[in-house]
């Protein structure tokens, strides 16, 4: 089955095409990280148009990479949310305009799952049952995967995401946006000694999870070093280095709970922050000590990309799972625990 994959829940237009029997075919991104980044976040408006204009000539793209026709496509699978109603909309309408002209099944999925599996597309895949650590811009949960929609929340954080505690830091600390990758590479010249950031919420038992406090922790350090005069940058770099030692110290700490907790040896860890080579040391140190192992999507998979969604699409597709007939869904919020085994 060749399935063709759309993105667009946010700030990147991503298309895929993945077919079942021989693996993913071709993949395409026109990221708008460049446009936004006027604004220092994303604009909703402007995403939804630039996703309106990039879609189609994309799709096109990928369909020549990959030597099919349009005529070839077995069917569709967008992202149907969460995300930014108006960008869900652009890839949602076009998935049900092609498809009803192809006359061929589509399908809405869920963004999450698609970051979730998304190391399903690697050469060495994880076996279920695991634990997956969700981290991206709007999301930081650690779930248990007992296999396709079988999934348990064990924790998820209670105020920001992981993503987007760094990407308000790295506006503190003058980067631009997003600010994960810039406070990462500040990072690396920074002096882990000069301060301790707390690690929220691991002093109690329990896998919640909250970066809003380290916000107020890193302005505070960086409004202390100025009214000194002493902001140079030297000092960003050790605030950048103490507030990713703290985030990537809590989110190693909950993964070595949750595994403990199941049981299992597998963690899959996938969204944007699942970049961060600080996080993927330490997760690696912390999972070897268990005789556990460590998941990842390739780099490029890690943000937002039209694979997953197209992976995902398949798997359920396979399964029979298909849209109404002009029935396009667009959920902005759509917790993941409600889906279900197809
Ligand atoms: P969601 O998937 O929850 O809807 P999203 O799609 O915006 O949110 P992603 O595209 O998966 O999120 O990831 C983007 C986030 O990842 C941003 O917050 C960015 O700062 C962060 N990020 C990317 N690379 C790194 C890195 N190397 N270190 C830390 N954070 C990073
Ligand atoms: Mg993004
Ligand atoms: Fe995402």
């Amino acid at each position: 089955m060749r399935v063709l994959g759309i993105e667009t829940s946010c700030d990147e237009t991503g298309v895929a095409l993945y077919d079942t029997e021989r693996g993913l075919a071709a993949d395409a991104l026109h990221s708008q990280i460049a446009m936004h980044a006027e604004y220092g976040g994303v604009v909703p408006e402007l995403a939804s148009r630039d996703h309106t204009r990039r879609l189609l000539p994309l799709i096109q793209r990928v369909l020549d990479d990959a030597g099919t026709a349009r005529g070839e496509l077995d069917a569709i699978a967008y992202t149907a949310g969460p995300g930014l109603v108006g960008a869900l909309m652009v890839g949602a309408s076009t998935a049900h305009g092609l498809a009803r002209a192809l006359g061929i099944p589509v399908l809405g999925v869920h963004h999450m799952e698609g970051h979730l599996l998304a190391p399903m597309l690697e050469d060495a895949p994880p076996a279920f049952p695991f634990v997956a650590l969700l981290v991206s811009g709007g999301h930081t949960q650690l779930v248990e995967v007992a296999g396709l929609g079988r999934y348990r929340l064990l924790g998820e954080s209670v105020d920001d995401a992981a993503g987007e505690a760094f990407d308000k830091a790295a506006k503190m600390l003058g980067l631009d946006y997003p600010g994960g990758p810039a406070v990462a590479r500040l990072a690396e010249a920074g002096d882990p000694t000069r301060w301790r950031f707390p690690r929220p919420m691991t002093d109690r038992p329990g896998l919640d999870f909250s970066f809003s406090g380290l916000k107020t922790h890193t302005l505070t350090a960086i409004r202390r070093l100025e009214a000194d005069g002493k902001l140079d940058e030297t000092a960003r770099a050790d605030v950048a280095r103490a507030f990713e030692e703290a985030v990537v110290d809590t989110l190693v700490i909950k993964c070595r709970r949750a595994l403990d907790q199941t049981g299992l040896k597998r963690l899959v860890v996938a969204g944007g922050v699942s970049a961060n080579a600080r996080l993927r040391e330490r997760l690696g140190q912390a999972a070897a000590k268990r005789g556990a192992e460590v998941f990842y999507p390739r780099g490029r998979f890690c943000t937002d990309n039209g694979a997953m969604i197209a992976y995902v699409g398949a798997q359920r597709l396979l399964a029979g799972e298909r849209d109404e007939l002009g029935q396009m869904q667009a959920v902005p919020r759509w917790p993941m625990e409600t889906l279900r085994e197809p």
